[in-house]
């Protein structure tokens, strides 16, 4: 049973869909909306919507402050719609309440600081050598952006694309994923209420071999923000062979914590269970790999035992509920499988690896002791709740085992030695070092990978740029 009706938005309407699927409630596994299946021909619709939008009309002729008032509008009314807008995607993703509700809550703010600096995106004079001529260098929206985005935190991901690509002018065709799009669909009304002309902002949803496929090669589209995982980079990658669209990618991560034993034990337990159990390890920049100093190892162990064990997993609309289920079936599939894997070949469980009784797509969160570093658990992105356990005797190992992967998307450090944590930051290769904390983000801060995690970064002053070309203008005077 079916109980809503989600619809595109193209080219400022909802859009009556050609086809639709269902989407699945991952708390009970029961179908709970239809969603549009946008065809390769909604995606043509949506991009042509993009490049009128671009090429003339209100948008074209709006000022930057003025770009930047509705980009700030946006982020007030995100704000405003937060409660409705995270009720839904815990509904269709099983992210719980309480963490919906927060990541929410800063989504709009992410918006707001875009629209401040939609109007400070200068250009520059340029005094070359020759004193008859005049050099000036515009930075002139680079054109239509498609932009792809996976299930898990859609409205923030989506955030750290819209906001630079509007506030540097561009139109956009955003399309959410097949899992979960419901509050990416809800979010295009409020894009409508703030007063984006028709065609500025586009947004869809669909399967990834066709709608994403036609929307990442489209010839009218000339920049690709992408955010998924790394087998999908390289089909998005060979799709824009096709326009040679500039391209960035967010990708996954097998992000190392490592914990000396001179640190705040307590305060790094806290750290590590949240860095991976939060929702239900489904981020890009989960904890997965602890890394531990070898003569605390027994003792902090025990001590996330205890945590992970007290974690309340239920109902996500619960805002008691600490841990919700995984998103899809696929994915505990997935995870079921490598886990299974690691403890054949000598992993050792320290917790979990079972699925909480009931319907839904549960899975416990899971500590699994590693002895080396070869095991599926250690190596592969899980995407879920689950952490591997390796130990080390000395910092030269602990940095060797953190860069031990194809990954490089983000850390963490737990020490109170001063020097040490610099050492390391400076040594660990991935793209975010946090220290003696996890998992904090600001708009104002770059985001991006080393390695398989991907290229390009988002957040922070200079996004605007990638979302802009140069032209340079030479007037003989
Ligand atoms: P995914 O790569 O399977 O899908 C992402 C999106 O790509 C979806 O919208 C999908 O429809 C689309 N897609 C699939 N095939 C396509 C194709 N051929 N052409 C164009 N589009 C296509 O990712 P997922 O499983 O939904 O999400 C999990 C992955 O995302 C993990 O690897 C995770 O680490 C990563 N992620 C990264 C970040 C980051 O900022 N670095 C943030 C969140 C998630």
């Amino acid at each position: 049973m079916t109980d809503a009706v989600f619809r595109n938005f193209i080219d400022g309407r909802l859009d009556e869909p050609s086809a639709t699927f269902d989407s699945v409630d991952p708390s009970t596994g029961a179908a709970w909306a239809k969603m549009p299946a946008a065809s390769e021909a909604d995606v043509d619709r949506a991009v042509a919507a993009a490049h009128r939008a671009l090429g003339s009309g209100p948008w074209r002729r709006m000022t930057a402050t003025a770009r930047g008032k509705l980009l700030v509008k946006l982020g007030d009314l995100v704000a405003a719609n937060a409660a409705r807008l995270a009720e839904l995607e815990t509904r269709d993703t099983g992210k719980v309440i309480r963490e919906t509700r927060a990541q929410i809550a800063y989504v709009g703010d992410y918006y707001r600081y875009y629209g401040g600096l939609a109007d400070k995106h200068e250009g520059a004079h340029v005094p070359i050598d020759k004193p008859d001529l005049d050099v000036t260098i515009r930075r002139e929206p680079i054109g239509v952006v498609a932009a792809v985005v996976p299930w898990n935190s859609q409205l923030f991901l989506s955030a750290v694309k819209l906001g630079p690509a509007l506030a540097a002018g561009c139109t956009i065709v955003l399309k959410a994923s097949e899992d979960g799009p419901a509050p990416l669909l809800a979010f295009a009304e409020l894009v409508h209420e703030a007063g984006f002309p028709p065609g500025v902002v586009n947004i869809l949803t669909g399967f990834g071999h066709d709608c994403g496929r036609r929307l990442t090669s489209h010839p009218l589209v000339s920049r690709v923000a992408f955010t998924g995982g790394p087998s999908t980079a390289r089909a998005i990658v060979r799709n824009t062979a096709e326009n040679l669209a500039y391209t960035t990618l967010e990708l996954g991560g097998k992000s190392p914590v490592v914990v000396f034993a001179d640190a705040d034990l307590d305060s790094a337990a806290n750290a590590v269970v949240a860095g991976i159990f939060a929702a239900t390890g489904q981020s890009c920049v989960a904890g997965s790999r602890l890394l531990v100093e070898r003569s605390v190892k027994d003792e902090f162990l025990a001590r996330l035992k205890r945590k992970a064990e007290a974690i309340r997993i239920g109902d996500p609309q619960d805002p008691a509920t600490e841990m919700g289920p995984l998103a899809t079936l696929r994915q505990r599939d997935w995870i079921e499988k490598v886990v299974a894997e690691s403890v054949a070949r000598g992993g050792m469980l320290v917790t979990g690896g079972t699925r909480p009784a009931g319907s839904g797509f549960y899975y416990a969160p899971t500590i699994i002791d590693a002895g080396g570093s070869d095991l599926p658990c250690v190596r592969e992105e899980l995407f879920g709740p689950v952490l591997s356990v390796l130990a080390f005797d000395t910092e030269a190992q602990a940095l060797v085992l953190a860069n031990d992967t194809p990954f490089g998307l983000a850390s963490g450090v737990f020490t109170s030695n001063l020097a040490r944590a610099h050492r390391m930051a400076r040594d660990i290769r991935a793209g975010v070092v946090w220290v003696n904390t996890y998992r904090v983000v600001s708009p104002l801060v770059p985001f991006g990978g080393y390695g398989l995690s991907g290229l390009g970064r988002e957040g922070g002053l200079d996004t605007i740029r990638d979302y802009t070309r140069s032209k340079s203008v030479w007037i003989n005077t």
